[in-house]
């Protein structure tokens, strides 16, 4: 049994074990682990020990956190001051964060120790980790299947154990669908609630940092640590404008998008263990309403539309010159090229193209234009539903950790499978996995609940009843 944040906490304090002890075992399990290929690499000698050093220095003071001693592990597109960070690019293979991401700085503040860097689908592009040019991630429960993504190897860490907790990013479900897969819990954030600054960007109105953890107390623990105004970042929230939307209670009312959940593609396993665990929260004294949120299906479209075009603009830094891999030729236009063709993978190179496409005079209207007003559409339709209910549940994915390669030929199947997160990026609220049960055959399953902005303490409050239940 993997160990909370207040177990270690408790061990901690109680001096039962040292910082480095603990941090120590986390590495060895790492280690032991190596075949699931969670992690990327450790972090250096010296930040380690730095961290460690200042989490001594803290309960020394008295003044330690929730997250002080813990050791946790970085996805790879998060930046740490002289650190790699590639971001599981060949692009990237040798580059070295110049600062750190404000989450980071909150970690290290906090006293976390970062250990190992995790290993992720290329630039975020994925739900698998296929994509990684450092290998697939396996999924610690059967691992001839996949851990989910882009975030997998954040989620792997944690389900066998190699940490406490972790860190990931979530575009479209890159947090929640491999915490789905994997058996633990994961938080998409509010956009604009935690600092992106740092974070490598993908589609940059989507992208959110959040926790990975075995509880969902230790990920608020953590969300409380890094959420926060950040004046580095532009799209940062206000406390003023989080807290104006906090004022309404809770109603103890789920809302359950029946149409849209009941469709084909669905696996009957997951839709099974949903239906049980709406159930058993109704048992419990929830009222369950059948909502209509009109449209929502078109999120996955206009989801791939808006994250290709952002995409095909943030991926056009990496040109060889500043930093990065670079591919010389004497031509300097075919230097260009080849830094690009070598250095990215097939899905970061098919969705540039795709955003070029979408992006370029004539089509502009037709596809960006028209996405962007169908996402307006659905942030209306979210608030409506929001004003009868506390929370949407679905499914957090429409399937079980699939077999290795299953869908790696396949973008169309795999794009499918992020039907039932996409939405929440799309229209900005955050949203909660849950572990819910497990197949027949042992795979984990995951329940997704949605709040309106800024309405972590929601999600928190309904993912604890689960627990419990
Ligand atoms: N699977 C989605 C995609 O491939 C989500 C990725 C993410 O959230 N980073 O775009």
């Amino acid at each position: 049994m993997n160990k909370t944040l207040k177990e270690l906490q408790e061990e901690l304090k109680s001096k039962k074990t040292s910082v480095k002890e603990l941090v120590n075992s986390y590495i060895e399990v790492i280690k032991s682990n190596a075949d699931i290929n969670a992690t990327l690499g450790f972090y250096s000698d010296k930040l380690i020990n730095e961290q460690i050093k200042k989490a001594e220095e803290l309960f020394a003071n008295g003044k330690d956190t929730a997250l002080t001693g813990i050791p946790i592990v970085i996805k790879d597109n998060i930046m740490v001051k002289g650190e790699k960070a590639t971001a599981a690019s060949k692009i990237l293979e040798n580059f070295t964060a110049t600062y750190d991401a404000t989450v980071i700085k909150k970690l290290k503040e906090a006293g976390a120790v970062m250990i190992a860097r995790a290993n992720m689908d290329e630039f975020a592009m994925g739900g698998s980790t296929e994509n990684s040019a450092f290998g697939v991630v396996k999924n610690p429960h059967d691992k001839s299947r996949v851990a989910g993504g882009s975030s997998g190897g954040s989620a792997a860490v944690v389900s066998y154990g190699g940490a406490p907790i972790s860190l990931g990013s979530d575009t479209g479900g890159s947090i929640r669908q491999p915490a789905s897969l994997c058996g633990v819990v994961g938080l998409k954030t509010t956009y604009g609630g935690v600092s992106r600054y740092g974070v490598m960007a993908m589609g940059s109105s989507l992208d959110q940092i959040g926790p990975f953890g075995n509880s969902v107390e230790d990920v608020e623990n953590v969300y409380n640590i890094i959420s926060g105004y950040d004046n580095l970042d532009s799209t940062s929230l206000t406390k003023e404008e989080r807290i104006k939307e906090q004022e309404s209670g809770i109603k103890k009312k789920i809302g359950i998008p029946r149409k849209f959940i009941e469709r084909e593609g669905v696996d009957k396993e997951v839709l099974k263990n949903f239906n049980e665990t709406i159930e058993k929260l109704k048992a419990d004294g929830y009222e369950i309403i059948d909502v209509d949120i009109k449209d929502v299906e078109k999120a996955l479209s206009v989801y791939y539309v808006v994250v290709c075009a952002e995409v095909s603009s943030n991926m056009a830094r990496y040109d060889g010159i500043r930093y990065g891999l670079s591919v010389p030729d004497v031509n300097v236009i075919k230097g260009y090229f080849k830094t690009k063709t070598e250095g990215f993978g097939g899905e970061v190179r098919r969705r540039i193209l795709l955003g070029t496409y979408v992006l370029s005079s004539g089509y502009y209207d037709a596809y960006y234009n028209k996405a962007n007003l169908v996402r307006e559409m659905l942030k209306k339709e979210f608030a409506k539903v929001f004003q009868d209910v506390d929370v949407i549940a679905t499914p957090t994915s429409p399937i079980p950790a699939f077999k290795i390669g299953e869908k790696s030929q396949d973008p169309l199947a795999m794009y499918l499978a992020d039907i039932f997160t996409v939405p929440v990026n799309i229209v900005g609220v955050p949203a909660i996995s849950v572990p819910s049960g497990k197949t027949d055959s042992g795979l984990p399953l995951g329940i997704q609940f949605i709040a309106p902005h800024n309405r972590e303490d929601i999600l928190f409050t309904y993912g604890k009843e689960v627990e419990k239940i």
